[in-house]
């Protein structure tokens, strides 16, 4: 696989791959994020799905996202580890845990969201956009 873009769980069973940079990068401060990776928030980067870019067996978490429709959160089968999500309200994309993602990957938020929800021990940088709930725009478009 000679995908530029490149995320595995721990154990390496479950890959997601992209040749494509990704559309949009958020940290999200969600109570479900929070539960599912069991961070304080989650780092996101949102990739254009294709044909094949996740390989491997998940668990399935689901969820229902802020707009109503469903998300569902996807873990290795086998390490358990938290690797990409698919939200209906965003077709076409899956978000990706940034912490998984391998160089030449780096992450660059655009902005927070969800911060109606944030930890309340979680400080967010001056000088970043930041949503209470889900960005007023769709990453992608
Ligand atoms: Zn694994
Ligand atoms: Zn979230």
């Amino acid at each position: 696989m000679n995908n530029t873009f490149r995320a595995q769980c721990n154990c390496g069973q479950l890959v997601v791959s992209f040749t494509q940079a990704p559309v949009a990068q958020l940290v999200c401060h969600c109570r479900d994020c929070q539960t599912v990776s069991g961070m304080p928030y989650a780092k996101a980067a949102f990739f254009r799905a294709e044909e094949q870019c996740a390989q491997g067996e998940f668990l399935a978490v689901d969820m229902t996202g802020g707009s109503g429709k469903p998300k569902q959160y996807r873990r290795c089968s086998q390490c358990n580890d938290f690797v990409y999500a698919t939200v209906d309200a965003l077709t076409g994309l899956l978000g990706v845990a940034a912490d998984k993602l391998l160089p030449p990957f780096e992450f660059n938020p655009m902005a927070h969201v969800w911060t109606s929800e944030k930890a309340p021990e979680t400080e967010i940088p001056a000088g970043v956009f930041q949503f209470p709930k889900a960005p007023p725009f769709r990453p992608g478009k």
